[in-house]
């Protein structure tokens, strides 16, 4: 059974003449790490929020570990961590953390002990006491990680998970996600930087304007960006 089975998904936001994903299809194999990838407007934020049951109506199915989205007990077994940091700067890390447990009703000392961990892993452990509003972006976004984590999802979702930070939050997060990923956790990972597609998966689902241009094995392609070129006439970062 696949972790993810996105089969001839159609969304439109209404607004807009065409589609922001069309007939999408793609499946990701239990423990393993995939990417998702394309320019901007390819649709790859579209289809985490379908995922993540942002959208009440879509052509097409999802379905988690066999169950058929939306459902909520899958949902809650799901780790999210979307494109905008998405914690509070007002608040500790900490904070944070023990207030995303309990909206996903954690019993407290779980979340305590399991924000203590989920910190060790982001790098975070010794800013856990400290406001958010004075970290650097790399660790927000390491703590926009910690969150998508804390309820330990058997499915992890990242949105462009190193978008505008420095090297070393980069190369942590990184760390982080082989870690995790060697211990068993499934990630999608959406991105436009081919090295990080390539360094970190095995798996790739190329994706143009909503549409799916490739979904397999990384080994079959050489070079993304080539590939891409050639089959769009685009480059990769082009806007
Ligand atoms: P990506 O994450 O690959 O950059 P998106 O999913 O953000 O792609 O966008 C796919 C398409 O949907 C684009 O044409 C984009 O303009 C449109 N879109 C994305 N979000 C919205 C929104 N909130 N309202 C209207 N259109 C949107």
């Amino acid at each position: 059974m696949n972790a993810l089975d996105i089969s001839a998904v159609t969304y439109s936001y209404g607004n807009k003449a065409a589609n922001a994903l069309n007939n999408f299809s793609m499946s990701v194999a239990p423990g393993s790490m995939h990417a998702l990838v394309g320019p901007n407007g390819a649709g790859k934020s579209t289809l985490m929020r379908v995922i993540t049951g942002q959208f009440r109506s879509y052509a097409g199915r999802v379905t988690i570990y066999g169950r058929t989205m939306p459902d909520r007990d899958t949902l809650l077994s799901i780790g999210y961590a979307p494109q905008p940091i998405s914690v509070y700067t007002g608040l500790t890390a900490m904070e944070n953390l023990l207030f995303f447990g309990a909206m996903a009703g954690m019993p407290k000392t779980r979340a305590a002990s399991r924000a203590q961990e989920v910190l060790e892993q982001t790098g975070l452990a010794d800013h856990a006491r400290q406001l958010v509003s004075t970290y650097s972006g790399g660790m927000q976004r390491r703590l926009n990680l910690a969150v998508a984590l804390l309820h330990s999802p058997l499915l992890l979702l990242l949105d462009e998970p190193t978008v505008g930070i420095d090297p070393q939050s980069r190369y942590h997060i990184y760390e982080t996600l082989t870690a995790l990923n060697a211990a068993g956790m499934t990630v999608l990972l959406s991105t436009h930087i081919m090295e990080e597609a390539q360094r970190l998966c095995r798996a790739v689902t190329l994706a143009d304007k909503g549409t799916v241009i490739y979904d397999g094995p990384m080994s079959e392609i050489d070079n993304l960006e080539r590939f891409f070129l050639e089959k769009t006439g685009r480059g990769l970062r082009d806007d």
